[in-house]
């Protein structure tokens, strides 16, 4: 199903970015950085079939520097807990 991997890499179609054998995450442009980096800027959003980083196991710890706004409450309506009062 997957094209080739010359190099080990995965490349995730949805989010245009490849992921090295070692979780090294090579954005199209910028620096490089880690799965939990690159879900935390992209795929947390993209929720598309396709996306090879949608495991949370896979990701790895997420610090507040990958990609969140700090004092920044972002909604994500799929998450709402039935029942419960803001
Ligand atoms: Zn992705």
């Amino acid at each position: 199903m997957d094209s080739n991997n010359p190099q080990n890499h995965q490349n995730c179609p949805v989010c245009g970015v490849s992921i090295a054998e070692d979780g090294q995450v090579n954005f199209s442009h910028g620096s490089s950085g880690t799965r939990a980096r690159l879900y935390a800027r992209v795929c947390q959003y993209t929720q598309k079939p396709g996306c090879i980083n949608q495991e949370s196991q896979l990701r790895g710890e997420l610090n507040p520097e990958d990609g969140f706004e700090s004092g920044e409450n972002l909604p994500i309506p799929f998450l709402s807990t039935p029942g419960a009062t803001n």
